[in-house]
Formats: structure tokens, C-alpha cells, sequence
């Protein structure tokens, strides 16, 4: 049995961009192994609630690497290999196979599952959950005979799958438990802006409603713990993710809202790592422990990993990002805006180009930004990462450039 030099444990998004990472710091042919449980090399997940599922992307064009390139660099990656048992005192994967894999470093790259709806009906036929591009064809297959859809969950994936349903010209009915649109991250007025552009698009938006149950396996009826019935055709439910972990219980590493890492992405076990959806990082800006579930984060803790195993043994510090595609809208969030004291617009948030800009006393800690000049994008993590003071009476002023703003 070989000894691998690398091993990735995962083939998704950390994965493709991991692998870039090393080829292009000189590691040698042979010495990296993917193991993934999927049938697909490596892709792009963010194209999978936009693009790929709306018909624009194909598969090939939301490839990280080609299969010539992963040839050409001499990285195996075994695809639809799934790991029963991690031996970490003897350094050992060991598939359902029975197939054996050692390995001198590993980095556990094993991302989230889709959570499922907990209520009768929450796995039949037309109940869809969107994770891979198998779960992304499966709805753009049933979308293709649908007139009307249910779209459950006001996150990423409910919002970004209405958009793309709505424009099918698919009645879409969006249902969120909260009472207002992305509550957990948009201000009141922000939501209001959301709410009011879904409903001049088609989406009707159906608040505070929870799902009592779902029955029918061709056509379908929508029960809501209010009393309501919605009948559709298909029903979507973007319901949040959870790490995969299981694998990890019984190893001796800490797990805790995924696979608990130190600012150099490795666990207490030496030459061990993880990065991207299950990892649990202290995060060196905002000095907490987080898990972000986002492309940004899995593109570059993969690439931070591949850079430390290298021998550029660096602290992870990112500011946590994330962006989304909407209708005809793209905007960027970044940073944390938990324990913030206060907000600033700028902007029009009646139309569709402004920026929220959170501050904890006078320091921006998050930054919104749709539609507007370069310097708002360039600004935002620039000033999140420095713990820029910033005068919140200034950043508000219109007439005033950015620059004048951070001058305290
Ligand atoms: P999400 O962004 O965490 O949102 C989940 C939503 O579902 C929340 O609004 C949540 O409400 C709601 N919810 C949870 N349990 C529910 C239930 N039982 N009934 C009704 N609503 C419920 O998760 P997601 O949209 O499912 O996305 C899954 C993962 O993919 C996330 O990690 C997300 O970040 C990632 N993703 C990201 C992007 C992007 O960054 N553009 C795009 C697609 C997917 P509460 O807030 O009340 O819990």
C-alpha cells in the first residue's frame, strides 16, 4: 500500500481549488489524491442556484479543472469513493471498497448537506433540496413541466431559486417563516427593498408561515401550519445546511459545529486540516470562532492550506464574504454585523443601487454594497480587515467621497 502525500477528503469546491493552489507551487505528479463520494471532478457550486439552473452554464463551463489538467499534473482524484473509516493514529482512509488510502497530510474538505424540512412529506418525489449539480438538474428537469412552484426558505438558495422559477415564467410562491425577506443579515429596509422587487418581478412572498405538510406525488399541495393549501407542481426547499462530520466522532478531533481548527486550518492532530463549510476557525478580525458557508471561503482556505502544507505557514485571516445573483441584481456583503450600533446608507435604497454600511460604535465590521462605484467594493473588506474608524455622519454625506469619511 503507498503513502499519499496529500490527501483531500472531499471533492467539492476546497478540492478544485486546493489542487490549482499546488500544481502551481511546484507540488510533484503523484503526490496529491482527491477522494470524493461524488461522480463529478470538482465544480463550482454558486452556478447551481443561478446560471446552471436557469440553462445558462453547462456542466463543462462550471468545471474547476479540466479531467486533462488533473491528468497532466498527476493528481488522482477518485470519484464516487466513499470513506467508511478514518484511522488517524495509523494515518488511514478506508473506503467502502475495502480499498485503503494512507496519507502524511490530510485536509478534510467533506463541506455541508442540505438539512431537510421536518414534516410529512418532506422526501417525496417533487420535493426537491439543492446541493449538487445532480440536485441542480433534477429541478431544472421538473421545472421544464411546471406552471407553478413553492419555494420554501427566505436564505441564499429560496431567494436565489425564485428568481430563477419566477423568470421560467413558473407561478412562484415564496414561503418564509421569518417576517420579513433575509432577516438574519438584511436591515428592515433593506428586506422591504427585496420584498418589493420579488413582488414587481412575480414572486409572491408569503410570510411568518410555516410548512405543516406536503402530499401528492405529481401534482402537490403545500399545507401551512396557518390553515392555507398552495397547490404547484414542484416544491424547493432551501432550509439552511449542516457540516459532515460524522466520520470525524469517534477520531479524537473536535468537533463542534463542524471540524474545530486552529488559524492554520489544522486540528489538534498534527498534519491534519480542514477547510471550507465544515470548518470551525477562530476568526483573527473579529476574533471568534465561525463556520462560513459561502464559495469565498471554501476558494480560499483551500487555497490558505495549499499554501501553509507548501511552507508558507501563515494565519488564516479573510474577511468573511459573500455575494448572490438575483433577478437582474448582484450585490456583495462582507464582514460580521453582529453587535453592530449602528447603520449607514448610501445610495438610493428605492433604487436598486445603494450600500449599507454597519458600524460597532465608530468601526465598520460589515459592509453592503449593489450597484455602486468601485471604491464602495474596494473600500468595504479593506476597511472591515484595518478596524477602520469611520464617521458615520461623513460616510452618510452623498457629496462627500469615501476617502473624506474614513478621515476621523
Ligand atoms: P440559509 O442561507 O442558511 O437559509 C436558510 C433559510 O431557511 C433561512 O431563512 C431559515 O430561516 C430558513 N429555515 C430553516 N429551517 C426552516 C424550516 N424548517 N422551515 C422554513 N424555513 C426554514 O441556507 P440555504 O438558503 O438553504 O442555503 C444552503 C447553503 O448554501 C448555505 O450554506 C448557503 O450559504 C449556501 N448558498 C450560498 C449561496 C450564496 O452565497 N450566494 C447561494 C446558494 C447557497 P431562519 O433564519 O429563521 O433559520
Amino acid at each position: 500500500m503507498s503513502t499519499s502525500k496529500y490527501i483531500i477528503l472531499g471533492g467539492g469546491m476546497v478540492a478544485g481549488y486546493a489542487a490549482k493552489e499546488l500544481a502551481g507551487r511546484g507540488m510533484g505528479s503523484g503526490e496529491l489524491v482527491i477522494i470524493s463520494a461524488d461522480d463529478h471532478l470538482p465544480y463550482e457550486r454558486p452556478p447551481l442556484s443561478k446560471g446552471f439552473l436557469s440553462g445558462k452554464d453547462t456542466e463543462a463551463g462550471i468545471s474547476i479543472n479540466s479531467s486533462e489538467w488533473y491528468r497532466e499534473h498527476g493528481i488522482d482524484v477518485r470519484l464516487q469513493t466513499l470513506i467508511e473509516d478514518v484511522d488517524l493514529n495509523k494515518r488511514r482512509l478506508r473506503a467502502s471498497s475495502g480499498e485503503s488510502f494512507d496519507f502524511e497530510t490530510l485536509l478534510v474538505a467533506t463541506g455541508a448537506r442540505a438539512r431537510k424540512l421536518d414534516c410529512p412529506g418532506s422526501d417525496l418525489p417533487n420535493v426537491f433540496y439543492l446541493r449538487s449539480i445532480d440536485d441542480s438538474r433534477k429541478i431544472r428537469a421538473r421545472a421544464a413541466d411546471s406552471k407553478q412552484a413553492v419555494v420554501i426558505g427566505g436564505g441564499f438558495i429560496g431567494m436565489e431559486v425564485a428568481s430563477v422559477l419566477v423568470q421560467k415564467k413558473i407561478e412562484t410562491t415564496l414561503i418564509i417563516r421569518e417576517d420579513r425577506v433575509w432577516s438574519r443579515v438584511f436591515t428592515p429596509a433593506m428586506s422591504e427593498f427585496f420584498e418589493r422587487y420579488y413582488s414587481s418581478r412575480g414572486v409572491r412572498l408569503l410570510k411568518k408561515e410555516g410548512i405543516a405538510s406536503l402530499q401528492g406525488r405529481s401534482r402537490m399541495d403545500v399545507l401551512l401550519s396557518g390553515g392555507r393549501k398552495i397547490s404547484c407542481d414542484m416544491v424547493v426547499a432551501g432550509v439552511g445546511a449542516a457540516p459532515v462530520t460524522s466520520l470525524f466522532a469517534k477520531t479524537g478531533l473536535a468537533v463542534e459545529n463542524g471540524i474545530v481548527v486552529n488559524e492554520y486550518l489544522e486540528t489538534r492532530e498534527t498534519g491534519v486540516f480542514a477547510a471550507g463549510d465544515v470548518a470551525n476557525y477562530p476568526d483573527q478580525i473579529f476574533n471568534k470562532r465561525r463556520r462560513v458557508e459561502h464559495w469565498d471561503n471554501a476558494v480560499s482556505q483551500g487555497q490558505h492550506w495549499a499554501n501553509i502544507v507548501r511552507g508558507e505557514r501563515q494565519p488564516f485571516l479573510h474577511v468573511p464574504y459573500f455575494f448572490s445573483d438575483v433577478f437582474d441584481l448582484s450585490y456583495e456583503l462582507w464582514g460580521d454585523a453582529e453587535g453592530a450600533t449602528q447603520t449607514v446608507a448610501r445610495g438610493d435604497l428605492s433604487s436598486s443601487s445603494f450600500s449599507i454600511w454597519w458600524l460597532k460604535e465608530d468601526r465598520l465590521v460589515s459592509a453592503f454594497v449593489m450597484n455602486r462605484p468601485d471604491e464602495e467594493r474596494q473600500a468595504a473588506p479593506e476597511w472591515i480587515k484595518s478596524k477602520q474608524t469611520i464617521s458615520p455622519k461623513r460616510l452618510a454625506d452623498q457629496n462627500r467621497t469615501l476617502k473624506e469619511a474614513a478621515q476621523a
